[in-house]
């Protein structure tokens, strides 16, 4: 990321409940892998925690 870019963080809701993750209570954690970005999740609101990636690229098998 260059310095130049606006930040932002895109991920800014719960995937389970839909609540904040903001809030001061949630966590929401940014790191990278290779060239992806992983968000470490906790929701304080319904105690959902993961992570989601946003990736650049896919390797996927042909769809039938
Ligand atoms: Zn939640």
């Amino acid at each position: 990321m260059s310095g130049k870019e606006k930040y932002e963080i895109k991920l800014k809701y719960c995937p389970n409940c839909g609540e904040s993750l903001l809030n001061s209570r949630s966590l929401l954690n940014e790191y990278w892998i290779s060239n992806d970005i992983a968000y470490f999740c906790y929701c304080s609101e319904c105690s959902w925690k993961g992570e989601i990636l946003e990736i650049h690229r896919v390797t996927a098998p042909e769809l039938a």
